[in-house]
C-alpha cells in the first residue's frame, strides 16, 4: 500500500480540495499518512496569495525529500496554475498539475513512476472551467463545502481569477447532496466556501441559480446545525439574504465582508463593484436585524496612491462602522495585475505601519464586541482546540470561547452565558455546567 501525505497552504478552498483528493488516494487504495511518516507520495496544495509563496513551497519541498528522500512530489494550487515552469525547476519536484489538471492527479500522474524531467502538466487557465464538487471532511470540527469556484471580477490586485479562472459552480441540488453526506458524517457546522461566493449560479457559463436560493435550500437540511457564509462581496449580500439569515434555522449571524479600502478613490481604483456608502448600509442593515452579529471585513493597506490622508479616511471610516474585526493584509505587488503597473507607490515601511494600526484597530474591535456580548447566552461548539488546560469553540456569531478542558466537549454543541474576557482574549466560561441543545 502506498503512502500518500499532504501539504495545504492558504485559504478554506484549498482545505476543502485537498480533502477531496485525498479521499480519491483513499478510494484507491492509498494510505493517507502525516507528513512526517515517511510517505510514499508528496502532494503540495499552493497559495498564490501567500507572501514568499515561493520560498515555502521550496522550503516544503526540501522537508519532504529529507523526511522521504524517494518520495514523489507534485505540487497543484494556485501558485501552480501562475508559476508552473518555476516550480518545475525546484529541486525535487516531480510533477506540477494547473487549476484544470489538479481533480485528475490520479488518473493523470498514473503510477507515481519518477522520472528524470518534471512533468508538467498546466493547461491554460480559461481551460479551467468545470466546476469541482470538494469540501473538507474528518479534517475539523467544521466542515468547508465549496460551492462556487473563479471569479469574473477584475479587481486591480489580484490574482485570483489567473490562478482560478471565471467564475463556475455547483449545481443547488449536488450542493444540497454534499450537505446531506456531511452530516452523515456528524459534522455539525458547514462553512460555505468559494472565491466569489455571492456570484454563486453560473454552470457551463450560463447563469442558471441564485446564490439566494442555495440559502433557501440548504436552511432545509436536516441534521446539519449550523451554516456559515466564508466570505461574500457587500454588493452580492443582498437585503434578501440578511432578511433571511436574521431568521433562518441553520444560517448564523456572522458576515465576513471584504471592504478593502474605506476611500471611495481607492475602491475606484481598485475595480471594486460599490462605494463605501453601500457598506455602511450592508453594516447598518444587518446590525438592525440582528444587533448581535459579528461582522468581519478584509481591508487591503498601501495600496498604490493611498496617500496619508486617504488611509486616514479608511482609518476613520472602520472606526465608525460597528464592525467586530478586521482581517487586515498589507498590499504587495503581484505580476500580471494592473496594480502592480500603477504609480504613486506606497513605501514598504508605510504599508508595515499603517497594517499596524489596523490591527490595533482591529483588537480594540473585536474586545468590543466581545464585551457587548458579555452576560448573555449563546451555544458553542467546542473544537479539538486545546491550550493551557482550556477548550475552545466558536459561538453561532463568532466569539471564540475557552472553557474547562473535557474532552467530551469535542464536536458538541452547548449552550453557555459569556461570564469574561480573559487575559488572551477570549471569552471565558466560568460555570462548566452546560445545557444540552436540542435539535
Ligand atoms: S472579487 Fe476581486 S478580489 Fe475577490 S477574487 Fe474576484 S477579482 Fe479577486
Amino acid at each position: 500500500m502506498k503512502k500518500v501525505a499532504f501539504y495545504t497552504l492558504g485559504c478554506k478552498l484549498n482545505f476543502s480540495e485537498t480533502s477531496t483528493i485525498s479521499r480519491q488516494f483513499e478510494e484507491k487504495g492509498y494510505l493517507k499518512v502525516d507528513f512526517q511518516e515517511n510517505p510514499d507520495i508528496f502532494i503540495i496544495n499552493t497559495c498564490s496569495v501567500t507572501k514568499n509563496a515561493d520560498k515555502k513551497c521550496k522550503k516544503i519541498v526540501k522537508e519532504a525529500k529529507k523526511i522521504s528522500p524517494n518520495s514523489y512530489v507534485t505540487i497543484i494550487g494556485c501558485y501552480a496554475q501562475l508559476k508552473p515552469q518555476e516550480i518545475s525547476e525546484i529541486e525535487g519536484v516531480d510533477a506540477v498539475l494547473g487549476a484544470a489538471e489538479k481533480f485528475r492527479l490520479i488518473e493523470l500522474l498514473d503510477d507515481f513512476a519518477k522520472a528524470q524531467e518534471t512533468k508538467v502538466l498546466a493547461s491554460e487557465i480559461q481551460e479551467a472551467t468545470v466546476f469541482n464538487n470538494a469540501y473538507s471532511i474528518n479534517d475539523r470540527t467544521r466542515t468547508f463545502l465549496k460551492v462556487q469556484d473563479g471569479c469574473n471580477y477584475g479587481c486591480a490586485f489580484c490574482t485570483i481569477p489567473l490562478a482560478r479562472g471565471k467564475s463556475r459552480s455547483n449545481t443547488i441540488e449536488s450542493v444540497v447532496q454534499s450537505a446531506h453526506e456531511i452530516a452523515a458524517t456528524g459534522v455539525k457546522e458547514i462553512v460555505l466556501t468559494g472565491v466569489n461566493i455571492g456570484d454563486f449560479g453560473i454552470v457551463d457559463g450560463k447563469r442558471n441559480e441564485r446564490f439566494a436560493d442555495l440559502v433557501y435550500a440548504l436552511d432545509e437540511v436536516e441534521g446539519i446545525n449550523r451554516l456559515r457564509i466564508s466570505s461574500i462581496e457587500p454588493n452580492l449580500l443582498t437585503n434578501e439574504i440578511i432578511s433571511f439569515a436574521a431568521q433562518s434555522k441553520r444560517f448564523v449571524p456572522h458576515f465576513h465582508v471584504p471592504l478593502q479600502s474605506g476611500s471611495n478613490t481607492i475602491l475606484r481604483k481598485m475595480g471594486r463593484r460599490y462605494l463605501r456608502e453601500l457598506y455602511v448600509d450592508r453594516v447598518t442593515k444587518i446590525k438592525t436585524l440582528m444587533p448581535h452579529a459579528c461582522i468581519g471585513v478584509d481591508v487591503i493597506v498601501g495600496f498604490p496612491g493611498e496617500t496619508d490622508e486617504l488611509f486616514l479616511e479608511t482609518y476613520n471610516f472602520l472606526n465608525e462602522l460597528d464592525i467586530s474585526y478586521l482581517h487586515v493584509f498589507t498590499y504587495s505587488e503581484r505580476a500580471n495585475t494592473r496594480a502592480a503597473e500603477m504609480d504613486e507607490v506606497v513605501p514598504m515601511k508605510k504599508r508595515n505601519e499603517r497594517s499596524k494600526m489596523l490591527r490595533i484597530l482591529s483588537e480594540k474591535k473585536r474586545r468590543k464586541f466581545y464585551t457587548e456580548n458579555l452576560g448573555q447566552t449563546f451555544t458553542v461548539l467546542f473544537e479539538e482546540d486545546v491550550e493551557d488546560g482550556k477548550i475552545h469553540g466558536f459561538t453561532e456569531n463568532y466569539i471564540r470561547v475557552a472553557a474547562k478542558y473535557d474532552p467530551m466537549l469535542i464536536n458538541e454543541l452547548k449552550q453557555v452565558t459569556l461570564d469574561q474576557i480573559n487575559d488572551k482574549g477570549n471569552v471565558e466560561v466560568l460555570e462548566p455546567e452546560f445545557v444540552f441543545e436540542k435539535h
